[in-house]
């Protein structure tokens, strides 16, 4: 397994919407065990594969209790709110507030291509939300209002010099 190397915003490929996983062969197998490792290496929640340079709808999670592989996936359902705090690998793990909702359905494939229904909540909620983002080329950072987002991007610019 490798660890593979985080692509950080303002890369390209974080702001596109991912291509469809279509093979389910052994280099899908072998990406996803090194996104596992490299998310673990990163200590990250998540790991959605625009994070490492792949413009395709796939993430994998293992956070409170939930691991998975999630390729092309789509969110059923998303009710209630949920007050937190959220950060990402490819913007320094740089943290602000968020509010999501509390409780999702998410429909995706797994490595084999099986599909699968995962309901969650609380944090793990909040995880399946921002990799589906991803996914959709969207950074968690593109929903925070001006002033927060302008906060985190100047916290990230001064932690790269
Ligand atoms: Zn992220």
């Amino acid at each position: 397994m490798t660890v593979l190397r985080i692509t950080e915003y303002p890369a390209k490929v974080l702001a596109e919407v991912g291509e469809p996983v279509t093979k389910f062969d052994a280099a899908m197998r072998r990406l996803c065990e090194d996104m596992f490792e490299t998310m673990y290496a990163e200590e990250g929640a998540g790991l959605a594969a625009a994070q490492v340079g792949l413009g395709l709808r796939l993430f994998v999670m293992d956070y409170v209790g939930v691991r998975l592989v999630a390729a092309n996936p789509e969110m059923l359902s998303a009710e209630g709110e949920q007050p937190g705090e959220e950060g990402c690998l490819s913007v320094g793990k740089i943290h602000a507030p968020l509010r999501r909702a509390e409780r999702v359905l998410l429909r995706a494939q797994d490595v084999e291509g099986n599909w699968y229904e995962q309901e969650a909540e609380g944090p793990a909620a909040r995880c399946l939300q921002h990799e589906t983002d991803h996914c959709d080329g969207r950074l968690f950072i593109t929903r925070l209002s001006p002033l927060k987002r302008e906060m985190v991007l100047k916290k990230f610019q001064k932690m790269k010099k």
